[in-house]
């Protein structure tokens, strides 16, 4: 099993769902009426507001060393993490030759059906890969997911575009938006997506760098916030 398979066997279902996470802002922040419609890029901030409210600054992260294998804990300060999110920025326009896209965050509900279908689908994926059996029929089967991998990326960046305009001219319907890239240079898709990729960059967890107490040895970490053991008393 990679690490990754892991987190997709260990993440239990309610957090997968979104249902946790909704149900903690539900109690914690009741001034917000939907948390569903929050849009994904400030989840996190919220998220690390109740958890400083509940168990102070300070969180105690676990984590194995990669070059001595030695067990080490650390103190980081969430304040920290609150000052880092406020400075970051969304950027929602680009542009192309005479073509102007508007792009917007999704919100936790739409962020959350993908990432349902998205691991369902390594699921499938990596069950499929686990199984004895010939290549030629695993890639008969393969072959369908693979395929609903990549229909699940185009359409998380197509619920992204916000519009499209040309010479004052604005096109905000998906279905033409989406005929639009069909037609078009794919250097038009490519522009979006560049865009997209850079904002799930800046709004990435900050690292923070840890010496092994063992081994004496650098290294960062990124303490994922939406999971489980985030709400653990620590
Ligand atoms: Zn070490």
């Amino acid at each position: 099993m990679t690490p990754n398979d892991e987190i997709l066997v260990k993440t239990p279902d309610a957090l997968i769902n979104g249902e946790a996470t909704i149900a903690t802002i539900k109690s914690c922040v009741p001034e917000i009426l939907d948390p569903w419609k929050i849009p994904t890029l400030d989840v996190d901030s919220i998220l690390v507001a109740i958890r400083i409210a509940t168990y102070g600054d300070n969180m105690t992260v676990n984590h194995k060393c990669k070059s001595c294998n030695a067990d080490n804990s650390y103190d980081i300060s969430l304040r920290l993490y609150l000052q880092s999110y406020s400075s970051r920025e969304f950027v929602d326009v680009t542009s192309l030759d005479d073509f102007i896209f508007t792009i917007r965050p999704l919100n936790y509900k739409e962020y959350t059906e993908f990432q349902k279908t998205s691991i369902a689908l390594r699921r499938s994926l990596s069950s499929i890969l686990n199984r004895k059996m010939e290549d030629s029929e695993k890639e008969k089967l393969l072959d369908p997911i693979y395929k609903q991998i990549a229909e699940n990326s185009l359409r998380i960046i197509l619920q992204n575009i916000e519009s499209i305009s040309v010479d004052g001219e604005t096109e905000t319907d998906k279905l033409a938006i989406k005929t639009f890239f069909d037609d078009n240079d794919v250097s038009y898709f490519q522009t979006i997506k560049d865009l997209i990729e850079k904002n799930a960059q800046a709004y990435e967890p900050p690292t923070h760098n840890i010496i092994c107490t063992e081994c004496q040895k650098e290294d960062s970490i990124r303490v994922t916030l939406d999971q489980s053991d985030f709400f653990a008393k620590g």
